[in-house]
């Protein structure tokens, strides 16, 4: 068993981009990162890949390459938690112990769930953005699509990034107008919810690209099973179940808590997330435990803009208590996600708890509410550079942690 000041669980946007906060805030700190995973992956470039505009290999870069220098990356996977020891115990029965854990595993993606969907994968048209090996499959069907019925599916809530199933199929739109075959494809967009978007403010925007395209949109329904070979996909509806034919499918995973977490003492009981106080967040039972990502209970967006916010929030909060202080800095809830309406516009939601609007910019810059060319280049050439350059190196533009007095 060996013991450092701090064990991170999970090198993903939010584990790596913490430890490189609070590697620059305290370099002498004695870190270790538990993560399993040889690559990294920039997931929010996948929507990019599937809708023909990065090549994939941009999206993935070696986990090494991603390790801060002076942070011990152990292999493994975490199996178990023991908060009342201070110990995490991992996949191979070693233990580590700490003085304080912040805990970022992220959330699983549950194909398992939609019967036969793990097997029709990546063949007979059905495909997700969902994976790294499937999005330039995305491009691939939307390129050689020339009509027939193509339908986009969203599961029910919480999902990281709740804008990227529609997403996928705005770019697919887009590049079958482009070719002159959109009316020759009926689009539909099937969502497990009963709105098309979470917050308000973004929805007539996306309505009118609806229109534009012509898609079909229904809702409350929930994709419960695929069959490749005969190319149907079943949905739950309210009026029972309803089985259709497609020749595309973008199936997007119901999600969950990692199995290991969930059962843990550290878990919420009805989500398994870990569960943390929304604004410091701080473990609600164990003051020297964290938890930021996609994993915690907190109820923002799950996003890769919502980790840029609160990882240096986890480091001052978490410096704090290994100071014996109390923790200061609050999380207002921002999250991020730029939708790509068309391939050269972005509609930019940005919004924190209680759906309350956070822009980044001042209005007359970009409306965030409105599809607008710089948000692309916001998403397709800023954003990609902040994550490799700031966000997991821990410069810490335009998210500076608020402390209360
Ligand atoms: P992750 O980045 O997923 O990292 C979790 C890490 O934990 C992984 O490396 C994993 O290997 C590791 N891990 C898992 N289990 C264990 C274990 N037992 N022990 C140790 N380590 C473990 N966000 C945006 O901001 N904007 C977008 O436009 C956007 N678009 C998206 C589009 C798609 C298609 C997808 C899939 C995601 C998108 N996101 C977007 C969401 C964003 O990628 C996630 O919110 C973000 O990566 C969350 O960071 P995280 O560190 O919590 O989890």
């Amino acid at each position: 068993s060996s013991t450092h000041d701090i064990v991170i669980i999970g090198g993903g946007a939010g584990g790596i981009a913490t430890a490189a906060s609070l590697l620059k805030r305290r370099p002498l700190l004695d870190i270790a990162i538990v993560e399993p995973q040889t690559e990294h992956y920039y997931q929010p470039g996948w929507t990019m890949v599937g809708g023909g505009v990065f090549d994939a290999p941009v999206t993935c870069r070696p986990m090494a390459s991603v390790m801060p220098e002076r942070a011990h990356w152990i292999r493994r996977a975490a199996a178990s938690f023991q908060p009342e020891a201070n110990r995490v115990t991992l996949d191979d029965g070693s233990t580590i112990e700490y003085k304080l854990l912040v805990v970022a595993p992220g959330i699983r993606l549950a194909w398992e769930q939609i019967k036969g969907l793990e097997e029709a994968l990546g063949r007979n048209g059905v495909t997700s953005n969902y994976r790294y090996d499937l999005a330039p499959y995305t491009w691939e069907l939307v390129r050689n699509l020339k009509s027939g019925r193509a339908i986009f599916s969203q599961p029910p809530m919480p999902i990281k990034c709740a804008g990227a199933p529609q997403k996928a199929m705005y770019l697919s739109c887009d590049a079958w107008a482009e070719r002159g075959v959109l009316d020759a494809i009926d689009v539909e967009f099937r969502n497990a919810g009963g709105v098309l978007f979470g917050v308000e403010a973004y929805v007539p925007a996306l309505m009118d690209y609806v229109a534009r395209y012509g898609i079909d949109l229904k809702l409350q329904q929930k994709l419960v099973a695929v069959d490749g070979e005969a190319k149907t996909a079943t949905f739950e509806t309210i009026e029972g179940a309803e089985t259709v034919s497609f020749d595309m499918l973008h199936a997007v995973p119901p999600q969950v808590a990692p199995d290991f977490l969930a059962r843990s003492s550290l878990a919420q009981a009805d989500s398994g997330f870990v569960e943390v106080d929304k604004h410091t967040l701080q473990h609600l039972r164990f003051a020297n435990v964290f938890g930021l990502g996609d994993a915690a209970s907190t109820p923002n967006a799950k996003t890769a803009a919502a980790a840029r916010k609160q990882a240096p929030i986890v480091a001052v909060n978490a410096l704090a208590v290994l100071d014996g202080r109390k923790p200061s800095a609050l999380y207002d809830g921002y999250g991020s996600c730029p939708l790509t309406v068309e391939r050269g516009r972005i509609v930019l939601a940005e919004f924190g708890y209680d759906g309350k609007l956070l822009p980044s910019f001042p209005r007359w810059l970009i409306d965030g509410t409105k599809p607008h060319r710089l948000s692309w280049l916001l998403k397709s050439e800023a954003l990609p550079w902040i994550y490799w350059n700031g966000m997991l190196k821990g410069h810490e533009w335009l998210v500076k942690p608020k402390e209360a007095a």
